[in-house]
């Protein structure tokens, strides 16, 4: 469990690049929640950056998504494996919001 735990989060930290801190902890239903925490904003001295956000969702595309949307933002400059699927990220951003559910 352990060994597939961290082999996701070495997986998940190549896709999101140099600029990442990825770790995965278990939820309350034993489910996998990403954290890609920032390293530049986190040296910066800045507030910590994470993708983490109570109550949503923190599954692997979900924090990939938020990631990639840093990245754009906030460093510009940074390439990351991630930033290819940001058209995909963008599309699914866009259906959440005109989803049903408000
Ligand atoms: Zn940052």
């Amino acid at each position: 469990m352990t060994a597939t735990r961290s082999a996701r989060a070495r997986k998940a930290g190549v896709e999101a690049g140099a600029l990442a801190d990825v770790s995965i902890d278990l939820d309350a239903e034993d489910q996998f929640v990403y954290k890609i925490a920032c390293t530049v904003c986190k040296a910066k001295g800045h507030r910590a950056w994470s993708t983490l956000r109570k109550g949503e969702d923190n599954g692997y595309l979900a924090a990939m998504d938020r990631w990639t949307f840093h990245l754009v933002e906030k460093h510009p400059d940074a390439t990351a494996p991630c930033l290819s699927y940001l058209p995909a990220a963008q599309q699914r951003l866009h259906e959440r919001r005109e989803g049903p559910t408000r």
